[in-house]
């Protein structure tokens, strides 16, 4: 069946991001700091991705457990974005971080409303030069051999093809490069459900004075991080198609429900549920280096930052540039949760902080790429380094 409606083409970007969530907004804000052309597209209608739209409202730390900060540049801009019109609850040597020196007591790392979020990042990515198309899914790249020209998209107004000379695929699937050819691996996945509920005793701690994140709570059916919950004799789950994503939500969905209606129902209510499936690992590329996170204490010279392990304290990690393309696709970038990292490398890379480090590089080096006219693997690192650097991006080790 071949589908003859038209295609409407667009204006052209410099650079199109797929996906507003954590690792999108900080490639477009990148690349338009750059001075790059930059669209935005997210299928959704607000930006956040699994931090705002998946309920997943808990910033992992900048730091490394120890006292020492780890991730800066835009992934700090945007925990600071996350709590400046909500609650936080960042320890105080980190809140005022400014007046103590390091090292500082606690944990760099926050709860934060996201819905509060949501409205901050709308403002945030346009006060940046970065222009928004939402309720738009990219369904395919357009490819010449390795290049992308641009992405083909289905939206209300049918189809629609934007023409791009970098594509940076943030969707959290990887669905632009699979679909491009690149290389990629599944993840596996335990079940888990995680939706914000209040009660009438977490009203009355709030009441009494408390931070907002009492008030809003995580409510979790299925597994812990480790497994732990996931139903007995279930195999792990893969996520491959919209089968998939409807078992996932509705078995997850059903067991929350299941725990709720034994509950007074004068007592409490779910506030929100997640409007994303909360998967931790759909898919990821393969790319010219493959981060495994047995690369603790190792300098790159293509490092594009730092970051610690946020399930220990004192590991620190640099995160080389090579994991963020694969060598014959040229204007191709991953950023976020779908970088060339597997196994524990995937575990260390795939949460907030680190999802908007990979972007912010990814989105200075499409911008460099269309720039210099040059391709993934050729941007000059060490110019590339240096508009890091001087971003905020930190290179510890
Ligand atoms: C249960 C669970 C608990 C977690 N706990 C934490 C935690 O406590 N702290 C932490 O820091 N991290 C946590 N994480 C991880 C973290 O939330 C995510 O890995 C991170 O937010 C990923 O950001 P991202 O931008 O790479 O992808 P996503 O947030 O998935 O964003 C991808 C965006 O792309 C859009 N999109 C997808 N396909 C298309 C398309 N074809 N066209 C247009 N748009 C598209 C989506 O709508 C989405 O907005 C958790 C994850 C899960 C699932």
């Amino acid at each position: 069946m071949e589908d003859t409606r038209p295609i409407q083409t667009r204006e052209a970007y410099d650079v199109v991001v797929v996906g507003g969530g954590a690792a999108g907004v900080a490639a477009a804000v990148a690349a338009a700091r750059q001075g790059a052309g930059v669209l935005l597209l997210e299928k959704a209608v607000a930006l956040g991705g699994l931090a705002t739209l998946g309920l997943i409202s808990w910033y992992e730390p900048l730091c490394d457990g120890k006292g020492t900060q780890m991730v800066g540049g835009i992934a700090e801009e945007l925990l600071r974005l996350a709590v400046r019109y909500g609650f936080d609850d960042l320890p105080g040597d980190w809140r005022e971080k400014d007046r103590v020196p390091e090292p500082r007591e606690g944990r760099y790392a926050t709860h934060f409303s996201p819905t509060l979020t949501a409205m901050a990042l709308d403002e945030y990515t346009q006060s940046q030069g970065v222009r928004l198309r939402f309720d738009t899914a990219a369904v395919f790249p357009v490819m010449e051999g390795g290049v992308c020209r641009g992405v083909l998209c289905e939206s209300l107004g049918g189809r629609e093809f934007f023409p791009a000379k970098a594509v940076i695929d943030a969707t959290g699937t990887a669905c632009v490069m699979a679909a491009a050819g690149v290389p990629t691996r599944l993840g596996e996945n335990f079940l888990t459900y995680v939706a914000h509920y209040t009660s009438r005793e977490l009203a009355g701690e709030f009441a009494g004075g408390g931070a907002g994140a009492k008030f809003r709570k995580w409510r979790w059916a299925g597994s812990s991080l480790s497994g732990k919950g996931h139903p007995q004799g279930m195999p792990p789950l893969v996520c491959r198609d919209s089968g998939d994503v409807t078992d996932f939500v509705l078995r997850g969905r059903a067991l929350l429900f299941e725990q709720l209606r034994e509950e007074n129902r004068e007592d409490r209510d779910v506030t929100m549920l997640p409007m994303m499936p909360q998967y931790r690992t759909i898919r990821h590329i393969v790319g010219e280096y493959e981060f495994l996170g047995t690369e603790e204490g190792a300098a790159f010279e293509d490092a594009v930052g730092s970051m610690g392990d946020f399930r220990r304290r004192g590991p620190r990690f640099q995160l080389p540039y090579r994991t963020l393309y694969h060598r014959d696709f040229p204007n191709l970038f991953a950023a976020g949760r779908i970088i060339s990292a597997h196994g524990d490398g995937w575990e260390i890379t795939r949460v907030i902080p680190v999802a908007a480090l990979s972007g912010q590089a990814a989105g200075t080096a499409a911008a460099l790429c269309v720039r210099g006219g040059c391709a993934a693997h050729q941007v000059p690192v060490a110019r590339l380094q240096e508009i890091l650097r001087r971003s905020g991006v930190l290179f510890r080790i």
